[in-house]
């Protein structure tokens, strides 16, 4: 039995049910999950470990739904800056073509490092091209020497260019060999109890890249083994597009179709639905990861955020990318959609001042998608607040910093107002992942050598 006592911080950010924001706040930890939560006179005085966080803003570890950890390899690659989403796959899928697993295992470390760096705690990532060997297993043990929760999405494509889809033929699998990697990942990895550092879920690319036998065989498969199901979906007007010639419906209506709705489905962006397929979201409990800066990125669209929360459906954050955002930054994210939510209020056109203006995004709901909104959407009800019973998963950042200066009467706010800071402590199951601002379970300047010379080599063959 090992305790952890994180004790004194000026203020601790629990996202429980009444949303308690705790001054001189701490926390009681046993064996990886929270005893006690309360003012740091209420806690036991002892403890294996302690951490003194005075001057620090103590918050529930933000958790990313979606990322494909391997495209830091590529960020900023030149012919894909200015491209639209189908061209920047069309430039970018013949470099992916050239990965290893060695690829795979530095481009998974780089971005759990940033993502830890940036106050995250557990991730979702979205791997979906296996060149040259590549497994998914890659990715789950090089994420297991970091110490961050992963959701490894065994992805797919199976619809090559010759059958009418977009990436090119020698990037696709055959389907009966995806669905039975799928199942064997399941059973060596996925992990359904409270306090899993692995979970498996099955995601298909997106309609473009894959054949609707594939989507509901794979709808199957999860649902037979309880794991969850994830794609790429109403991302842009081309895929619209696409949808409604190719299939006849529109997106949402496909997935429908494909026997892809449900609590267990969650979608990537989202950005081109209506007021009915929210309200299908609403009624069989799908998720959205909500991406900002991706979507400005390729300029996608802005999606209908606050509608989707107003309509009680399940909306999570996701960084995406990273060639379409091109960094890692979850903090930054929340930011990114309190801010792009504001901007769509005002293209609605609606004066601010006029009584029917629709609500804007505050701070403090930002960071709520980003912590217990994100757990929802990944179905893990042992993450997302600080509260007895759920993981010990959380983030400190120091409030006595230039950037914080003039904006302690919030620090809860400053948070996103101010620009994005790094954590200065990341802690998932009770254990450092961050510690006095550096990353202690890897030796980054090694990785970050590694990960350049990884992708020198990828853009250069
Ligand atoms: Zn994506």
């Amino acid at each position: 039995m090992t305790t952890f006592l994180a004790r004194h911080a000026d203020v601790l950010v629990t996202m429980d049910d009444h949303r308690r924001e705790i001054r001189d706040g701490g926390l009681f930890i046993r064996d990886g999950f929270i005893e006690k939560v309360g003012q740091t006179a209420e806690l036991p005085g002892i403890a294996d470990e302690i951490l003194d966080l005075s001057d620090h803003i103590l918050l529930p570890g933000l958790i990313n739904t979606h990322h494909h950890f391997y495209q830091t390899l590529t960020r900023a690659v030149p012919a894909a800056q200015n491209a639209n989403l189908f061209n920047w796959l069309k430039t970018l899928y013949p470099i992916w073509g050239r990965m290893t697993p060695e690829d795979i295992r530095v481009s998974t470390q780089t971005a759990l490092a940033e993502l830890a760096l940036s106050g995250c705690t557990a991730a979702s990532d979205h791997l979906y091209i296996f060149p040259n060997g590549c497994r998914l297993d890659d990715e789950i043990l090089a994420a297991r020497e970091t110490g961050v929760r992963i959701h490894a999405s065994r992805g797919s494509m199976s619809l090559g260019e010759s059958k009418g889809g977009l990436p090119p033929d020698y990037v696709v699998e055959d389907e009966k060999s995806i669905l039975k990697d799928s199942q064997r990942l399941i059973e060596s990895y996925h992990d359904p109890n409270p306090g899993a550092f692995t979970q498996i879920v099955l995601a298909p690319c997106s309609p473009f890249s894959v054949t609707p036998d594939l989507m509901r065989q794979s709808a199957a498969l999860a649902r037979e083994y309880g794991v969850h199901l994830h794609t790429h979906l109403a991302e842009t007007q081309d895929e619209e597009a696409f949808c409604v010639e190719k299939f006849g419906h529109r997106p949402v209506a496909f997935m429908e179709l494909l026997d892809w709705v449900g609590p267990d489905v969650w979608f990537a962006h989202s950005v081109y639905v209506s007021s009915q397929e929210i309200e299908l979201y609403r009624q069989t409990g799908c998720g959205v990861a909500h991406c900002p800066t991706s979507n400005m990125r390729l300029a996608s669209g802005i999606a209908p955020l606050v509608e989707m929360l107003t309509a009680g459906v399940k909306v999570g954050l996701g960084v995406d990318g990273s060639a379409s955002n091109d960094g890692s930054h979850m903090l930054g994210e929340a930011r990114q959609a309190m801010l792009l939510a504001r901007l769509k209020a005002a293209l609605g056109g609606a004066s601010r001042s006029a009584e029917n203006a629709p609500p804007i995004l505050t701070a403090r709901q930002a960071l709520e998608i980003a912590t217990r909104g994100s757990a929802a959407v990944l179905g893990r009800d042992d993450l997302g607040s600080l509260e007895p019973g759920k993981c010990a998963d959380f983030f400190a950042v120091n409030l006595n910093q230039l950037d914080f200066a003039g904006a302690l009467h919030d620090p809860v706010a400053a948070l996103l107002f101010c620009a994005p800071v790094q954590a200065n402590y990341t802690v998932v199951g009770g254990k450092f992942v961050v510690k006095d601002g550096q990353f202690v379970t890897l030796d980054i300047p090694r990785l970050v050598n590694q990960h350049n010379a990884a992708s020198k080599r990828l853009l250069n063959p």
